[in-house]
């Protein structure tokens, strides 16, 4: 029978980091499964791939301030381009309470050690970009290491390197079903036979409470859809911007090729496997734009080239990490909650620390994002969440 140290359920972003950093602490024998036939069509594939640290939880922050220098660095350690682009995110607040928001972040992110991340006036932010309805803006926040990356080639180089040291990748193998005897996990059934393995990594993404079922575990990771709508080439705008957040809509928009890759969040969506783009959002999402950028009134749009993927949320909008306590054995590594791209470094090396080593140092409290946390009364809340 097939055996290995661990199993990664999932060959996205998140299951390709997890294979990485184990296979660099030295644990071979990694499998990762992968139900498609190509890694990539789960969310990474579908995502915006922004990446920031301007967040308001320690936790974030922390998750962020390890994984953006390592995507600033990543073309060089593994030789496989991750396209980070050091752009910048700017965030814009029409209110006071909004404000207030972003100073209570700004001063959280410093304590941590963030040194990128600055606060604007609303003549700031005006001079900077004069091409956006400026005259409700009262200031804003900036962070010039934040900015995107290409998720699908952070995905391959991680999977890349993670071969290269050791792992295996099989496609086209879905896992059905988790095994277990008096110890724990004893094995995985899939679609390609049964596997012995004592360590099973959940990495499954949006579908990621139907794989801990096979575990007899309830996990609260709900599939939510996401649209975003990419423009034909404009150059109206400047393709130098930062992410551009409209506090007062959501409205969030971004360069892209030669065109822009606009986004917002609809309130009304609920959650559930909807994968299909819904047409009508298209108008919706261009009257958030047109109102704060109005060059882009008459921005030429293809709505085939829109499209929607799932974001896996949590209640608390942070992601449940670390070991099963009903399982022994079996480790979450799920509930993004639309941070999987930025945050994959991070979740790779606190995933293989807690695995390897029982802690880390990665967070200030590598327990933080346990399961437990929901049935504690733990939750961690966060606003900020784009
Ligand atoms: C529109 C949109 C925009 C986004 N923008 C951003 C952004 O700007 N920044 C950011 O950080 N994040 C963003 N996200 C979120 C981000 O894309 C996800 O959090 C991240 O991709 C999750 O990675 P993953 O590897 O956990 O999941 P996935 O990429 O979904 O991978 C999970 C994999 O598990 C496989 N799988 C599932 N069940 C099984 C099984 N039983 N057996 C075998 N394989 C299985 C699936 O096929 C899939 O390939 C966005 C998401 C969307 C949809």
């Amino acid at each position: 029978m097939q055996t290995a140290d661990v199993v990664i359920v999932g060959g996205g972003i998140v299951g390709s980091s997890i294979a990485y950093h184990l296979t660099a602490a030295g644990c071979r024998n990694v499998l990762v499964l992968e139900r498609e036939t190509h890694t990539g069509k789960g969310s990474t594939g579908k995502s915006m791939g922004g990446v920031r640290a301007q967040f308001s939880t320690p936790v974030n922050i922390q998750m962020s301030l390890y994984s953006i220098p390592f995507y600033a660095a990543f073309d060089e350690v593994m030789g496989h381009p991750a396209g980070y682009r050091p752009q910048g995110y700017l965030f814009m607040a029409t209110s006071t309470a909004h404000m207030d928001y972003l100073r209570t972040n700004h001063a959280q992110q410093v304590v941590l050690g963030l040194k990128a991340a600055s606060l604007l006036s609303g003549d700031e932010i005006r001079a900077m970009y004069p091409k956006l309805r400026g005259d409700d803006i009262i200031g804003g926040s900036f962070c010039s290491t934040d900015g995107f990356v290409d998720p699908y080639s952070a995905m391959t180089g991680f999977m890349a390197k993670a071969v290269e040291n050791g792992a295996t990748l099989w496609r086209d193998c879905e896992v059905t079903g988790i095994n277990r005897d008096a110890s724990g996990i004893n094995g995985v059934e899939t679609t390609k036979g049964s596997i012995a393995t004592r360590t099973v990594v959940n990495a499954a993404g949006a579908w990621a409470a139907g794989v801990a079922k096979f575990g007899g575990i309830e996990l609260p990771v709900e599939p939510l859809r996401r649209m975003l709508v990419p423009t034909e080439p404009f150059d109206e705008f400047p393709h130098t911007a930062p992410m551009i957040i409209d506090m007062s809509t959501g409205f969030h928009f971004r360069p892209e090729g030669r065109g822009f890759l606009l986004a917002w969040n609809d309130a009304e969506e609920t959650p559930g496997f909807k994968m299909n783009f819904e047409p009508s959002f298209i108008e919706k999402i261009l009257v958030h734009a047109a109102d704060r950028v109005p060059c882009f009134e008459h921005v030429p749009v293809n709505p085939k080239r829109a499209w929607a993927g799932l974001y896996e949320m949590t209640p608390d909008h942070h992601p449940i990490i670390g070991p099963a306590h009903g399982l022994r054995g079996l480790y979450f590594a799920n509930g993004f909650s639309g941070h999987g791209v930025m945050h994959a470094p991070a979740t790779g090396k606190l995933t293989s620390d807690l695995i390897l080593r029982g802690t880390s140092d990665i967070i200030s409290d590598p327990r933080a994002f346990a399961l437990e946390r929901f049935a504690d009364g733990r939750m961690i809340h966060e606003t900020a969440v784009l």
